[in-house]
């Protein structure tokens, strides 16, 4: 994936020039304070046209029954629907028969599986993690922020880690779960990061895979929310995790989630769960106690509406046209605005939701606050943080789905001189 621009600490300017670039950058900021705008580069939603392409999830379903006959109308089916198992499978890497389909929201899984780990003990562990002093999940940064969300909720200690090109800088993770047993996890978006756009190469995932923890029920979050969501014909290659976890004699040390959040409906897909047998038995021994059964008549609309994987990959390609010329219009105006300036670097990647915008050390907040006076909002700085605490305050989160590609222009535009001003702002201080 391509990293652009660049930032640079200093400047070579004398102050008299820095003055002169700051008085410009002002005025083109009360132009656009003037504008009144009111845009919104928030969160990354699907955008109404990208809902429009599965509207043919709605269409009438004939016969609410499963391959193997099974009335889907009544209670039942806790694992989920095999046909809808069996799409997903290979793209999510784990076997049809060890990936659950469950409700619309994999966050929602993700959630129970601490709650279910506090209350209720992880195959391999001593005891509940509720009855440990202390419990400690390592988060690559910058990453999502609702991942952290659950860890405060619960009161699980956040250790940030880097995330490199490759992946989380893996000599820091093997170092600090090899010595602290209060290390219970770590989460991973392993393709297409949040928001990065970063795919794990495939030593990365090895790593993981075979380290040494020295707590014995260390698991890997494997968040693969962005298994499909390929912007361009090169697709990203992710090794196959619980393969190589199993093969390295720690099968049970990978929770798999993935959803169609980002596919069909993101307040009405499918979410999945993939695991090893005895994490999956697990589980159910507490979703057994939570749920009769999911919502097997939305599963039967998408094994319907996709019909098989190259259904599921012929839709994907659909979606990226939508998405792919919000993503090229972001780099061609960050580009064109910042490009040399030595005041921002962003990467360009070749899938997901997002991209992440690097300003000068103390500016995000600033650039941030900016915008929002000038009518567009931006994800707060911080949030791509545990704790939302981006210690270089140096990170932004642009999420360009949900917009129409006008109004994403204008606020990528806007965005550009809050960041212009910021900038010239902190070398003149
Ligand atoms: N995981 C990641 C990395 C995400 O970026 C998102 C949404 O932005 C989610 C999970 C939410 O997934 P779901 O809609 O399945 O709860």
């Amino acid at each position: 994936m391509a990293a652009k621009g660049n930032v640079v600490g200093g400047s070579a300017l004398t102050v008299e020039e820095l003055t002169a670039q700051r008085d410009r950058a002002q005025t083109e900021y009360d132009a656009l304070a003037a504008k009144g705008l009111k845009l919104d580069l928030t969160r990354g939603k699907p955008s109404p046209r990208q809902l429009d392409l599965a509207d043919a999830i709605l269409g009438a379903i004939e016969r609410p029954v499963s391959a193997d006959g099974t009335d889907l109308r009544n209670y039942g089916g806790p694992n989920g629907l095999p046909e809808l198992r069996a799409i997903f499978a290979a793209d999510l890497q784990v076997p049809a028969d060890q990936l659950l389909a469950a409700g619309n929201s994999s966050l929602e899984l993700m959630h129970d599986a601490i709650v279910f780990a506090l209350l209720g003990q992880v195959p391999g562990a001593e005891r509940r993690w509720a009855d440990e002093d202390e419990i400690t999940f390592l988060c690559p940064v910058p990453g999502y922020d609702r991942h952290f969300g659950i860890c405060e909720r619960y009161g699980i200690k956040m250790v940030p880690v880097a995330l490199t090109p490759d992946g989380p800088d893996m000599d820091e993770v093997e170092r600090l779960v090899a010595g602290d047993a209060s290390i219970k996890g770590i989460w991973c978006v392993p393709k297409y990061s949040n928001p990065d756009g970063t795919t794990y190469s495939a030593e990365t995932v090895r790593r993981l895979a075979a380290m040494t923890t020295a707590a014995p029920d260390f698991r890997i979050f494997w968040d693969n929310a962005y298994a499909v969501h390929h912007l361009t014909d090169e697709h990203a290659e992710l090794a196959d995790v619980l393969a190589l976890a199993a093969e390295h004699g720690n099968a049970d040390r990978v929770f798999v989630f993935g959803s169609s959040s980002k596919i069909t409906y993101a307040g009405a897909g499918v979410a999945f769960f993939g695991s090893s047998p005895a994490n999956l038995k697990w589980w159910s021994s507490h979703t057994a106690k939570r749920s009769i059964g999911p919502d097997k008549v939305n599963q039967l609309r998408h094994v319907q509406f996709l019909r098989d994987a190259d259904g599921l990959h012929e839709h994907m390609r659909q979606l990226a046209g939508l998405i792919r010329p919000k993503f090229e219009a972001v780099d061609k105006i960050l580009t064109a605005e910042l490009g040399d300036s030595g005041f921002a670097s962003w990467n360009a990647p070749t899938g997901g939701y997002f991209i992440t915008l690097r300003v000068p050390e103390g500016c995000a907040a600033d650039v941030v606050a900016k915008a929002k006076a000038a009518g567009i909002a931006l994800t707060p700085a911080g949030a791509t943080h545990p704790y939302g605490d981006d210690p270089a305050d140096s990170i932004i989160r642009i999420a360009p789905t949900y917009p129409e590609l006008d109004e994403l222009e204008t606020a990528v535009a806007g965005l550009t001189v809050c960041v212009r001003l910021s900038a010239v702002e902190k070398l003149l201080a």
